[in-house]
């Protein structure tokens, strides 16, 4: 191969990554693998400069440019970081920024590397206008209406002294709760988890529902400001500024005025990071001083005055004993490594996901192989690369499952989806399980009193083979089970009896249609009012509902041609459930028209149930306290803040215990309990007269 070739071949597979990464959001290779490219291309880039081309990823921004966003083009571009893995690098850096200001002391502050999305936010006299991704460094997309439903980023800053034009630059992130909780979901509708909270994080960025992007909870903190005339003279005193401005900041940047202290910041934040509660993925160290930084400038991808540090993921190499298929509610077929029990950040790994057969294949991985075992910014460990220098001679590639684990049907495989499922929806074990488990669950039909045991226990009793067999259950079937007494036979029934009363959105939601997520089920029920209808809706009709696609269209007739559905809709039909209703049931109209915002932590109710009550007695959810804010509930632990700004805009305060009094009196006012149409009722608490 000509060298000309070696280095096209090198450009074409990092451009591929590049688009894996920052376009699809699903990278195949390891950060380091991918930098051991750059370097390889780098360093023949610089031996034959004869072959230069500014069009190279090595003189380029990764761009995440996409369709279906505006692109707005940055005042001040936005710049990438040059990378670096170890302490001696950094000090070359340090060295190098010396030489330019000789006899001058220089400090540099050390800052946390956060594992999201760079996003600039441009504010015009203080006023939030709009927020740019990074692109390719001179044109972004446009995702404002995404960004303006991230609680912590202001809309209005605080204090004064703002520039009139100014770009604020940070990182969003998925914090590991949310990430966390985002997974579980999309597992549960059959869809493929994130890969890492970086990833989960720039994909919902660019998702066209800022509903969906409100609720997965992102958040972000900011680390520089771009304007005409830098308003202080170091970096430090901006991140100062940015916090007095209302901007969350990171508590743990470090000025540092030597090595030695950047050097312990590395070293301290490489172990203390695994408490945070959101990924890094290394530290930057920056030059103090904004002149300084004007002078030293720009390369064509990142700035001479800061660098990255990237902390080494912790990696251990063990043997793959065996694998194992694992079947979803969906049906969907996870294969999990079962591994010789090794330590990995301080806990025994002896199981990592293998996510689909093509993630085997790509691995290249066989029973047998030595592998590295990394846990980075996710929490589930991962297998990164097989040690083939190690490889038994008598090894052979993984045959994957051709049958269920469980019930033994032929396993299916469509091609444009990376998973195998069992078709046996209605007849495979932890299918049915999962199902009904779904179907209880909080955000479906709210029967908190039957828990995954005890769903399972009525299966292995052959009380229940579908969720319409809840509503036969009887006291007579419950009673004699193990560890169920009067009390908790009392709950089950009731909360099997109230479930009744779950609006049609919810049913719809809880019925696990797979890729039928609680959004796309009330978009659906809003257009398509009954579960009869939906029956007779064809594709193309689902299609056009909005964020209807082909995958859930399909989904979808599939689940309405299989009779054994037909046949549970009718039953929970003949039951009493709402199976149709184009708007959520209300209870009552306590809160109609009423715009409300919850804080702090709440001790009787869950957040996402007294969110739900909200709005079934009339009220609307909002993210946070504005000038069109009517109510605030204000929960345990909420800061003066807070409080004084509710105050100030004139919002009424109440208390967790008088909302739940509201809603009980409400309740007990109810049409349908009372045969009389429902009173005009007012809030409990102390600023209730107000109302
Ligand atoms: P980067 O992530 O290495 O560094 C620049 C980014 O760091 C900035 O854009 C900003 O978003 C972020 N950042 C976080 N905290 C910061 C702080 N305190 N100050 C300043 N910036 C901060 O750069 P990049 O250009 O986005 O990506 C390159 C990285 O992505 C490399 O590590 C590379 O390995 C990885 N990558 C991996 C693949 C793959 O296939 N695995 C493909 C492309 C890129």
């Amino acid at each position: 191969m000509t060298i000309k070739d070696k280095l096209e071949n090198l450009r074409r597979i990092i451009e591929s990554h590049n688009q894996r990464y920052y376009i699809d959001n699903e990278p195949i290779v390891s950060d380091l693998e991918f930098d051991s490219l750059l370097l390889e291309l780098q360093n023949l880039e610089n031996a034959n400069p004869e072959f230069f081309d500014t069009n190279s990823p090595s003189n380029r921004v990764g761009s995440d440019i996409t369709s279906g966003f505006k692109a707005v083009t940055h005042k001040f571009p936005m710049y990438s970081l040059a990378n670096s893995y170890s302490i001696d690098e950094i000090k070359t850096f340090m060295q190098r920024v010396e030489k330019e200001f000789t006899d001058e002391h220089i400090d540099y502050c050390a800052e946390l590397k956060f594992d999201g999305t760079a996003i600039s936010l441009t504010y015009e006299k203080g006023v939030f206008k709009r927020a740019v991704t990074r692109g390719d460094g001179a044109l972004g997309d446009d995702v404002s209406a995404n960004v303006r439903t991230i609680r912590s980023i202001p809309m209005r800053l605080r204090g004064d002294n703002h520039p009139d034009y100014m770009e604020v630059r940070g990182e969003i992130f998925l914090p590991f709760d949310n990430f966390d909780k985002l997974n579980a979901t999309r597992v549960d509708i059959g869809e493929e988890p994130f890969a890492n909270p970086r990833n989960a994080a720039s994909g919902t960025l660019k998702l066209q529902s800022p509903t969906t992007v409100a609720e997965r909870g992102l958040d972000a903190i900011f680390y520089d400001l771009r304007t005409e005339q830098h308003p202080v003279s170091t970096h430090f005193e901006t991140i100062e500024m940015l916090k007095k401005w209302g901007f969350k900041t990171s508590p743990h940047t470090a000025l540092c005025t030597n090595i030695e202290q950047v050097v312990a910041f590395l070293n301290r934040w490489d172990k203390e990071r695994e408490q945070l509660p959101y990924a890094t993925d290394g530290a930057v160290i920056k030059v103090n001083d904004i002149i300084m930084q004007r002078n030293l400038g720009f390369t064509s991808k990142s700035p001479r005055w800061a660098v990255a540090y990237k902390f080494k993921a912790e990696t251990v190499k063990t043997r793959l004993l065996s694998i194992d298929y694992q079947v979803g509610r969906t049906g969907a077929i996870t294969p999990v490594a079962n591994l010789q029990a090794v330590q990995l950040s301080g806990t025994t790994v002896k199981r990592a996901s293998l996510h689909n057969s093509e993630q085997i294949a790509l691995l290249d991985i066989r029973i047998g192989d030595n592998v590295w075992v990394e846990k980075g910014g996710e929490i589930i460990p991962k297998i990164t690369k097989v040690e083939i220098a190690d490889r038994p001679d008598d090894t052979q590639p993984v045959v994957f499952a051709t049958k269920c684990p469980k019930c033994e049907t032929t396993l299916i495989k469509e091609p444009n989806q990376a998973k195998h499922y069992c078709p046996n929806t209605n007849g495979c074990e932890p299918q049915i399980v999962g199902k009904i488990v779904h179907f209880v669950s909080r955000k479906a039909m709210y029967i908190d009193a039957l828990g995954e045991e005890t769903i399972q226990m009525l299966f292995d009793k052959g009380l229940i083979h579908s969720v319409a067999d809840l509503y036969n259950l009887s006291r007579e079937d419950l009673i004699p089970l193990d560890r169920m007494g009067e009390q908790s036979v009392k709950n089950i029934l009731e909360g099997i009896n109230l479930s009744r009363n779950i609006p049609y959105h919810k049913l719809l939601f809880a019925l696990g249609i797979r890729y039928v997520g609680e959004n796309t089920a009330k978009k659906i029920a809003k257009e398509i009012p009954s579960l009869e209808q939906l029956k007779q809706t064809n594709a193309e009709e689902l299609i056009a509902i909005e964020e209807v696609g082909n995958i859930v269209a399909l989904s979808v007739t599939q689940f309405f041609a299989d009779p054994r559905n037909i046949e549970i809709i009718a039953r929970l039909e003949k039951q009493g459930l709402q199976t149709s209703g184009k708007e959520m049931v209300s209870l009552s109209q306590t809160f109609e028209g009423k715009n409300i915002v919850i804080t702090g932590t709440f001790t009787t109710l869950s957040r996402e149930r007294i969110k739900e009550l909200i709005e079934l007695h009339g009220g609307k959810n909002q993210s946070s306290v504005s000038k069109t804010t009517n109510i605030l509930i204000a929960g345990a632990g909420v800061g003066p803040a807070k409080m004084e700004k509710a105050q100030k805009l004139g919002t009424i305060i109440i208390s967790e215990n008088d909302f739940l009094q509201s809603v009980e009196n409400a309740t007990d006012n109810h049409p349908s309990e009372q045969g009389e149409p429902s009173k005009e009722l007012t809030i409990s608490g102390t600023d209730a007269t107000l109302f």
